[in-house]
This record gives structure tokens, C-alpha cells and sequence, in this order.
């Protein structure tokens, strides 16, 4: 008798995300979504990733057109596609008028009024793509409130479609801070029943989230770091959510994001002057010169034997920004040196820059977004500050981490899980952290931080422990390959 004819698994999942590198960008989630893509690849799965051809974006070749209609509105969606070499999917979704913009989300800091039209296009677009294309796909991965509408058609308007019907779907909480909330009249603008405004569904106190939806319509939800997935079902850091992620407490996971080990290894970096690692560091030198040249710092032997603190980061008070300010007479009377890359509230960025005036030797800041010059300060910076009220993940810090550079951080979500403090007996400490979100608790930090670096052995030491530290996307891809395992079981099996 011949054997049976083993059926292959369907391990194809349909990733939806509003900004994916190298396309678009503004924060931790593009990073993930250009890393994790391929790291699934390597796990033997099919990945598609759908998101928006936003202005400036040439990649791709046009490959169809289909209208889509949402509400009232009909859109020519042009699908623009490119394999990535290693064989993730990309398409791109071309609606001219409502990505082809200035920026991805807001225009002078207020968010552009279409943006849940914009982003429920992305979603069922995604969707339709999918479906027109007759093949079921075992998995739907929808990233943060941009895409969280994804499970909400799949269980509305698409519940009984042939190909889509009952697909599982995994959402991911990038940040909870951003919620998708928008009037409840755009429910019907969205095709969406009036059923859905209400607290068991996508209310939220008079208005309508989409992250919400996602929240009570994905079969799992993850969030990425294991210390946030328990901070948000708390009071101090649920925005309001608590209650609805304790409801889901059971579906809930935390997997820590990895980081793109190729573009960010000190070893092998473009950006520069000359590699490292971790059995010689001469190369980090090179590179705090260069850092303290393209600040107008002179390298001289008073500024380079002092640690060089850096931040890259977006200067709001979620990332601790307003710790700083409270901090800022203090910053220059340590003997120590900072140089500050972002951009963010207008305050905090003048804030800065007068520190910069004032202090022209010990204090550097850019104002802008400068990839190239963020790879360039996790070289030459010797520590790196991250004070964040609440932090997800974070990312700085774990390619901090990989140059050599000592992390500064409080003990929160991400940078709970990544770094470990420094005391005189723990051979795995990587950084210095501390508690309490507390001016006091930070200058402390900073502190014992120049102690240390003023001790080169523990620092040496310090460094080390870090540089060995894997967090590349392999390991969290296991995690989430689990995850889309439990949701197909937990949606009925394979189908
Ligand atoms: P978040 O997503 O909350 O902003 P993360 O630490 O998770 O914070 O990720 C931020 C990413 O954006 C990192 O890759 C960081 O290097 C980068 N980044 C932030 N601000 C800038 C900037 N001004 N220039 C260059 N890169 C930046």
C-alpha cells in the first residue's frame, strides 16, 4: 500500500503594518516589521507583508488595480510588489490620496482628520488582496491601532467569506498609548454595524478605538516585552485599558522584539569610522571622535577621557524627557559629556539647545532624524540614557548593548527584561538601572554610572557581559512561530 500523502501545513501569514523599513519610519514598529518578516522566512514560514506606498516610496512593480469601496468612497488601489531577496513578500498598497503625503500620521502634530479611513484601507485592503488571491492563508498578524481593524472585518463583514472566513489572527501591541480613537460615526463611513459601539466591542468612553476592536476580536494578542504584557493590565500603565486586557488576560503575551543584528552590528557598520567588538574596542574611540566632531565638540584629552553620555530618541515624556529637564542645571556639573539626538515637543527641543549654547563642550544636540548619525552615537557614546516613564520594548538600548555602549535605564517594560544592574558582586550586569520614575533616582543613576566608567576594569567588564547578549530576531521569531501555532489551534485547526 502506498504511504498516505502528508499533507503539507499551511504556514503562511499575512503580516498589515503602517510602517515597515526600509519603506517608512517612525518609530520601533518599522524596525520590527523589517526584521521580523525575514527572521519567519528562516523559520520555513510564508510571510506577506502589506503596507501603505506612502510618498517618496519608488519600490516595487505594479502588479494589479482593484477597487475597493469603504463607505461612500471608492478607491483605485494600485499593489506594488517586491520580493525581498530572502523570499518575504512585500506589497505595497498606492492610494495616492490617502498616502501620498507630507508625513505618515500628522501634519504639524495634529493627526490628519481621514486617518480612520486611511487606516481601515490598509487593513481591508490587505484583506481583499488576500482573498482575491484564492488561497487561505493560516494566519493574519496585525500590528498596533493602524492595522487593528483587521480582526474586526474578519469577525464583521468577512466573517463568512470563502477564502478569509475564520482565519486566526495575532495582534500586536507596539504601544498602548496610541489607541485609534475616533468619532463612533465613523462605524458606517467604515462599513462597520452600529453593533460595534459598545463597551463589550470598540466603545471607549463615548468614541470608538480600534485598538480596542483588535483587542477583543484577535484570537491572541502580544505585546513586546514580557514585563509590559503584565504593566498594561495595571492602573499606572493601562491608559484605561487595564480591564479590557485583564478580560484577556489568558490570550495575552509578551515577546521581547529582537534587533536587526546585520544593520546594527559594530563589527560591520558603514556608519563608522572603523569596526569592532568585543575583543578590541579600539574602534569605539575612532568613533567617539567622530561623534564629538560632528557635535563641534573637540576631541581633546579632556573631552574624550570623559564618558559620553547619548540619547537617541523622540523627546517626549514618555521617554523620560521631562526627568532630564527637571535635571538640566545638574547635567553639566557632572563630569561627564552629552550629546542628544530627536525631535519631539518644542520645549524639550529648546531646552536642549540652550544647554547645548550654554555648554558647548560638555553638551551636543541635533534636532532631527538622522539614522545614519543614531548608528554612529550607540558607537561612540560610552553610556546610553533611557528614562522612560514606560517603555515597551525599546530598542536603543539592546543595540547600546551590542556596541559597547552601558545603558542608563529605568526599570520598566523593555528595559526591565533587557538590562541588568550593576552591583560589585553580579557578573551578569550589563547597565545601570533604577526604580523610581524621580529626578533624584536618575541623576543617581548618572552618577554611579561615571563612577563606574571611572573604574576601567567593572567597566570593561560591564561592557563585555552586554556585548554578549544575543537578542536577534531568531529567538523572538520562535516565540511568535508558538503563538501563530496556538491561534490556528485555538481557531479550529488547521484549515
Ligand atoms: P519608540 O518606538 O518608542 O520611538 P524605540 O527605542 O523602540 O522607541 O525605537 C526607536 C527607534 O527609532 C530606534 O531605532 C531609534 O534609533 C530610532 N530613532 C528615534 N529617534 C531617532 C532620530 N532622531 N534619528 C534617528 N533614529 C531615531
Amino acid at each position: 500500500m502506498p504511504a498516505p500523502a502528508r499533507v503539507r501545513p499551511n504556514r503562511s501569514v499575512l503580516m498589515i503594518a503602517s510602517e515597515a523599513l526600509p519603506y517608512s519610519k517612525t518609530g520601533g514598529l518599522a524596525d520590527v516589521l523589517g526584521a521580523l518578516p525575514s527572521a519567519l522566512v528562516r523559520l520555513g514560514w510564508q510571510v506577506t507583508l502589506v503596507t501603505p506606498r506612502y510618498r517618496g516610496v519608488a519600490a516595487g512593480r505594479l502588479s494589479e488595480r482593484f477597487t475597493l469601496a469603504i463607505g461612500a468612497h471608492a478607491f483605485d488601489v494600485g499593489v506594488y510588489e517586491e520580493a525581498w531577496p530572502d523570499g518575504v513578500r512585500v506589497v505595497l498598497l498606492d492610494v495616492p490620496e490617502l498616502f501620498d503625503r507630507e508625513a505618515l500620521y500628522t501634519i504639524g502634530n495634529v493627526d490628519y482628520p481621514d486617518n480612520p479611513r486611511r487606516f481601515a484601507l490598509l487593513s481591508r485592503a490587505a484583506l481583499e488582496w488576500a482573498g482575491r488571491r484564492g488561497q487561505r492563508i493560516a494566519v493574519v498578524h496585525a500590528h498596533d491601532w493602524q492595522a487593528g481593524l483587521a480582526p474586526v472585518y474578519l469577525r464583521t463583514s468577512l466573517a463568512s467569506h470563502p477564502i478569509l472566513g475564520g482565519t486566526p489572527t495575532v495582534f500586536t501591541i507596539h504601544n498602548l498609548a496610541y489607541q485609534g480613537l475616533f468619532e463612533p460615526d465613523w462605524l458606517p463611513r467604515l462599513d462597520l454595524p452600529w453593533d460595534l459601539f459598545s463597551v463589550e466591542r470598540m466603545e471607549f468612553w463615548g468614541r470608538i478605538s480600534f485598538l480596542k476592536g483588535a483587542i477583543n476580536d484577535s484570537t491572541i494578542i502580544t505585546t513586546v516585552s514580557r514585563t509590559y504584557a503584565r504593566e498594561i493590565q495595571t492602573r499606572e500603565f493601562g491608559c484605561g485599558f487595564e480591564g479590557i486586557l485583564q478580560r484577556r488576560a489568558g490570550d495575552l503575551v509578551g515577546i521581547l522584539n529582537g534587533i536587526d543584528v546585520t544593520s546594527w552590528d559594530p563589527a560591520n557598520d558603514p556608519h563608522l569610522p572603523q569596526p569592532f567588538d568585543a575583543n578590541d574596542l579600539a574602534g569605539k574611540r575612532a568613533a567617539k571622535v567622530a561623534v564629538l566632531s560632528r557635535y563641534g565638540i573637540e576631541a581633546d584629552d579632556e573631552t574624550l577621557g570623559r564618558p559620553l553620555i547619548g540619547m537617541i530618541s523622540r523627546m517626549v515624556d514618555q521617554k523620560g524627557l521631562d526627568l532630564i529637564a527637571a535635571n538640566a542645571a545638574h547635567l553639566p556639573e557632572l563630569d561627564a559629556s552629552f550629546v542628544i539626538l530627536g525631535t519631539g515637543d518644542a520645549g524639550y527641543e529648546s531646552m536642549w539647545s540652550r544647554l547645548a549654547q550654554q555648554y558647548p563642550r560638555r553638551v551636543g544636540v541635533k534636532v532631527g532624524f538622522d539614522e545614519g548619525l543614531a548608528h554612529l552615537i550607540e558607537a561612540g557614546a560610552d553610556a546610553f540614557m533611557m528614562p522612560s516613564r514606560f517603555e515597551p520594548c525599546g530598542l536603543n538600548q539592546m543595540y547600546s548593548l551590542r556596541y559597547g555602549t552601558v545603558p542608563i535605564v529605568r526599570a520598566v517594560g523593555g528595559l526591565a527584561d533587557t538590562v541588568t544592574d550593576w552591583t560589585p558582586r553580579r557578573r551578569s550586569a550589563t547597565g545601570i538601572v533604577f526604580e523610581e520614575y524621580a529626578p533624584e533616582a536618575l541623576l543617581e543613576a548618572l552618577k554611579r554610572a561615571i563612577a563606574l566608567y571611572r573604574q576601567p576594569a567593572k567597566w570593561r567588564a560591564l561592557q563585555k557581559a552586554g556585548m554578549k547578549l544575543d537578542y536577534s530576531w531568531d529567538r523572538s521569531a520562535r516565540e511568535y512561530v508558538k503563538m501563530y501555532d496556538r491561534a490556528i489551534k485555538q481557531a479550529g485547526g488547521m484549515r
